[in-house]
């Protein structure tokens, strides 16, 4: 990092911040539902290096990203001027300035393992290295979760994209062996240990390279539905609808609605039984609760895909103790858990199932829950 920025900028970082990629074991699209998740950070993670600057400029490189710098005078820093990748960062610098913090500029240079768009948070990963990037170099005294409040503030306004803030509590707030239980209404979280590996298991993360363009309309339209629908029923959020009262709930409601509500209220409470049983340390015991609720995404909510089913359905055939889709949906990826001696299989057969269906050879890599964001140089 240390040579490609002086190659870049002429000059020596002051220093390095690391933020990675996440996979959520269970909880999806259930944040902006002021509900419950549960993810991981993966391995995978984004650097940025980081110079301060007294001009106010902020200038941007990344070499997934590729091109010439990007330069950004203070003007620029309002939404809607930066449409390219450079949004992601430049939101955060303005983000952390709407919110009243003084910061100047700085030289980035970014580079990342964390394959984008395909439902691992590369997005998060940017937004949190440079947040945490940004609140160093200018001595801002911000913790994680504010962080992460920042960087989805960015992503919201200005990048355009409005997503919830579970991915950048991922990024922000996980830590090694443990998966982070999030309450976004209550704004707590808690680390609740998860060792697949000292089970005997494996994690398998199934990308499926695939990513189909209805996915970025839809995602608005599903928050719409579920908010239209806690308003019918006159909640604060979809979070305060129980189980027990799904049923007088879906009479009350059009049809349209009642498939996202039946699914946000069930995958809350797939959360806290699985974090019931990670807290009775019995992780195969996740298995079947993610593959419930991956039929909930499927059937319910509609926003898996051909690919991910496939992916799901050859796991479970050989063997997979659950499988799921995971993040945004429409394509991205999948989760497999499963009995590590099984795993070299089951992988196999995910990728002749794919070669079979004529589909390009999905990428599969294990991982183990990994650190949040911070400084590494
Ligand atoms: P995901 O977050 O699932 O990877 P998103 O569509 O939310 O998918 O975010 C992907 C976008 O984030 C990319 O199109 C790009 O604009 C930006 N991005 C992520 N990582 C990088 C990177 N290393 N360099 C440049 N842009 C990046
Ligand atoms: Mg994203």
């Amino acid at each position: 990092m240390n040579e490609a920025f002086h190659r870049i900028y002429g000059a020596r970082p002051d220093g390095i911040w690391a933020a990675p990629g996440r996979v959520n074991l269970i909880g999806e699209h259930t944040d902006y539902n002021d509900g419950f998740a549960l993810p991981i950070a993966i391995p995978q993670r984004t650097l940025v290096a980081a110079r301060r600057r007294r001009d106010g400029r902020l200038r941007l490189h990344s070499a997934q990203a590729g091109g010439p710098v990007i330069d950004l005078r203070p003007a620029d820093l309002v939404p809607g001027v930066t449409t390219t990748w450079g949004a992601y960062p430049a939101g955060v610098l303005w983000a952390l300035r709407e919110a009243g913090h003084r910061v100047g500029g700085a030289d980035l240079h970014i580079d990342s393992t964390v394959p984008t768009g395909a439902g691992l948070s590369s997005s998060a990963a940017l937004e949190c290295a440079v947040a945490f990037a940004l609140a160093d170099l200018y001595g801002l005294a911000l913790d994680a979760p504010a962080l992460a409040l920042l960087a989805q503030r960015a992503e919201n306004g200005f990048a355009g994209v409005p997503c919830g803030v579970m991915d950048q509590m991922a990024s922000a707030c996980c830590t090694v062996g443990a998966a982070l239980h999030l309450d976004v209404r209550a704004g707590v979280h808690e680390q609740v240990p998860f060792a697949p590996e000292a089970g005997g298991m494996t994690l398998l993360v199934v990308d499926t390279r695939v990513k189909h363009d209805l996915g970025d309309g839809a995602y608005a339209a599903l928050r719409a539905g579920c908010e239209r629908a806690a308003a019918l029923l006159g909640l604060a959020a979809l979070r305060d609808l129980t189980p027990a009262e799904l049923p007088r709930a879906t009479r009350a409601l059009p049809a349209r609605l009642v498939p996202l509500v039946q699914h946000v209220v069930t995958e809350n409470a797939r959360v806290a039984e699985a974090v019931a049983h990670l807290r009775a340390g019995d992780p195969a015991a996740l298995g079947p609760i993610l593959s419930r609720g991956h039929a909930s995404l499927r059937d319910d909510f509609r926003i898996s895909c051909a690919e991910s089913d496939l992916v799901v359905d050859t796991a479970l055939a050989h063997g997979a103790l659950g499988a799921r889709m995971t993040g945004g949906g429409f394509g991205g990826s999948v989760i497999v858990l499963a009995e590590e001696s099984a795993t070299r299989t089951l992988g196999a057969a995910v990728t002749a199932a794919f070669g079979a269906a004529g589909y390009q050879a999905p990428h599969l890599f294990p991982v183990s829950p990994s650190a949040g964001a911070r400084r590494i140089a």
